[in-house]
């Protein structure tokens, strides 16, 4: 998608912190942080939201690349959010998937 943000920062024509790269998935850090730790993690593919990715595969891939990213960030044990907004009622921006993770402060529930 030459129009997507997340397609230009795959494509390094948009500079981003890079943490995570493999030959599915990007991860890089949140431009404007919500917390200690924000992490963005997206597929490479262009695919707006969950449901409208069609491979479960990679569904479960970007979950466990999650669960890495905390570990690398050292969320484990503290604990952390995974985050993802579909659609106009949930506030998502960014019309390509990706997961927020979100951690490194206490977070309250319900979100707002
Ligand atoms: P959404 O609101 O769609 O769930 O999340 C979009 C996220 O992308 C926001 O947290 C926002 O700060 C982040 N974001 C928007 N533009 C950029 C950018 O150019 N670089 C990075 N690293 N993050 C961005
Ligand atoms: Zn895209």
């Amino acid at each position: 998608m030459s129009d997507c943000l997340f397609c230009k920062i795959i494509e390094k024509k948009i500079p981003a912190k890079i943490v995570h790269e493999d030959d599915q998935t990007l991860a890089f850090d949140d431009i404007n942080p919500q917390a200690p730790v924000h992490t963005l993690i997206i597929p490479k593919k262009h695919v707006v939201a969950v449901e409208d990715c069609k491979d479960q595969g990679l569904l479960a891939h970007l979950l466990v690349t999650c669960t890495k990213i905390a570990k690398q960030k050292g969320l484990t044990e503290s604990g952390y959010r995974i985050v993802t907004n579909t659609g106009r009622d949930s506030g998502q921006t960014v019309f390509h998937l990706h997961l927020h993770v979100l951690g490194g402060r206490h977070m309250t529930w319900p979100p707002g």
